[in-house]
């Protein structure tokens, strides 16, 4: 199993640098050991105008077997792989992608200290794998890596060059080039594509695929038309995987194309208040006092480890990490840019060990349950459940009070009878453009009664922001506390 990446060069950005990117150095060839075999690299040529690194994976296709059946839990998926003798050794396969994203693990993040502003940008990429299983020929292999901006030759691999008429095998030569793209974006699409197209992952398809695949596929799947494809073979066609997967990756377009509309209007609205409020006073943005209020009722209920559930750009978990009554924050949101925003806010890799060890980022969706929320002291669901569709929401409600539990749930909402107080705000229309609904003091109340009684919390509310006597505050929050008399259980919850 072979691939080759390379670049060109000038004398200003020699092409030499591909060895800094790849933290490999050109004039050695090194080998590293993987779970399947030996991957070296090396690079048949290095210099200032055209530099080749090339993966060569030696699979042990013993390991593989054994590896297969010691599973447990039926094997390899491939009948193929149960034999000693298979293709896996010379095909490059999904196990070049893992022996791509073992030992070019940087690389594939972007991480390039030596020479960071040349991992951020293009460069000149030409990538060969002389023997690709594709399943489908070189239609699907054209499909998947043109619309990412990719010249793609993919030719097919006769059978047996000497007996034309024995026809094509399933293997293609497959060559693309691009200028548009960065190593890493490269990386990340092989290590996603190589195994869609060999459709015969050697390895059990676990919960955390999902994650994987929408980490490598992060600024370019959700944009890709041959999204479902690419989803359900990299998932092993498991549907309901595929359908997380797909339904994240909705998410994250709605999140990508909306969220800068939330900073606008909570600005309209200290604009708002300003009329209000002492002249030459400036108004606290209402976002501003929606965190006072989180933190205070935080506070309030003495919690010390929070998750900020549905987190966007981080600014909670940033005001949570400078008081250190709290020791333990969690963000969690569907939007990788949205966390790759707020990580860069926290300036996450510049932190002392002390502090990062307080606070972790990470993408899940809030409709499904997710063990790692479990066992926290509070919840806070700040301006998020309006992002989901009505029918979605008793899957957050199971996910939050059922499932994960904490003690206390703060949950805040845009009251909608408010938005009539605002002259930027047409009439009849929500405050966002991803808002799906907007409720009524009484709606939301009657729905915060419910989840209580359901889940054996008790609720209370809070007014956030300024408090009208006709329509209420622009904010509503719920505080919930697990209830300390005639608590139901988790699974008396269920069952009511
Ligand atoms: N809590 C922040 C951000 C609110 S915007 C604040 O108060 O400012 C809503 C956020 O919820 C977005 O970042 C969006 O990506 C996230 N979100 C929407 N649906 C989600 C879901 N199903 N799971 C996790 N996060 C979700």
């Amino acid at each position: 199993m072979f691939l080759t990446i390379t670049t060109t060069g000038t004398p200003d950005r020699p092409a030499t640098d591909l060895g800094f990117l790849l933290h490999k150095h050109p004039d050695r060839a090194q080998a590293f050991s993987t779970s399947y075999g030996t991957a070296h690299v090396l690079y048949p040529e290095a210099d200032t105008e055209r530099c080749t690194a090339a993966l060569l994976l030696e699979v042990d296709a013993v390991a593989l077997v054994r590896k297969g059946k010691g599973k447990g839990r039926g094997g390899a998926p491939d009948a193929a792989l149960a034999q000693y003798v298979n293709d896996r050794p010379y095909a490059a396969s999904s196990l070049l992608a893992v022996a791509l994203s073992s030992v070019f693990s940087s690389a594939m993040r972007g991480v390039c200290n030596a020479r960071p502003e040349r991992a951020a940008e293009p460069l000149p990429l030409r990538i060969e794998v002389p023997a690709l299983p594709a399943r489908g020929g070189a239609d699907v292999v054209r499909r998947l890596f043109e619309p990412l901006g990719w010249a793609v030759t993919a030719e097919p691999v006769p059978l047996d060059a000497e007996f034309p008429g024995w026809g094509d095998s399933r293997y293609v030569r497959l060559e693309l080039e691009s200028t548009k793209l960065t190593l890493a974006d490269a990386l990340r699409q092989l290590y996603v594509l190589l195994p869609v197209l060999d459709d015969a992952k050697h390895y059990w398809v676990a919960d955390d695929e999902v994650d994987k695949l929408l980490r490598a596929g992060e600024g370019w799947l959700a944009e890709h038309p041959e999204q479902k494809l690419i989803t359900s073979r990299y998932l092993s066609r498991r549907w309901s995987l595929t359908r997380q997967a797909m339904e994240r990756l909705e998410l994250v377009r709605l999140a990508e194309t909306d969220d800068s509309e939330v900073e606008e209007i909570d600005n309209a609205v200290g604009a708002e208040g300003d009329a209000e409020s002492e002249a030459g006073e400036k108004p606290t943005p209402l976002a501003v006092l929606r965190r006072d209020a989180v933190v205070d009722a935080l506070k309030r209920a003495s919690a010390a480890r929070v998750l900020d559930l549905g987190c966007g750009q981080g600014q909670l978990v940033q005001a949570l990490l400078k008081d250190p009554a709290f020791t333990e924050i969690v963000g969690v949101d569907v939007s990788m840019r949205a966390l790759t925003i707020a990580s860069r806010r926290l300036k996450l890799d510049r932190m002392g060990e002390r502090q990062a060890s307080r606070v972790k980022l990470f993408q899940g969706s809030l409709a499904y349950t997710d063990n790692r929320l479990k066992g926290y002291d509070a919840a806070v669901l700040s301006e998020v459940i309006e992002h989901l569709d009505l029918p979605r929401l008793p899957a957050l409600e199971y996910a939050v009070f059922g499932a994960a539990r904490p003690r206390t749930v703060l949950v805040t909402t845009p009251n909608v009878e408010y938005n009539v107080r605002w002259e930027s705000l047409p009439a009849g229309h929500v405050r966002h453009g991803d808002h799906r609904f907007e409720w009524t003091r009484e709606e939301f109340r009657a729905w915060a009664a419910g989840v209580a009684e359901r889940h054996g919390y008790t609720v209370g509310f809070v007014a956030v922001g300024p408090d009208d006597p006709e329509v209420g505050p622009p904010t509503q929050m719920a505080v919930f506390d697990i209830g300390t008399v005639g608590t139901k259980t988790e699974k008396e919850a269920k069952a009511a």
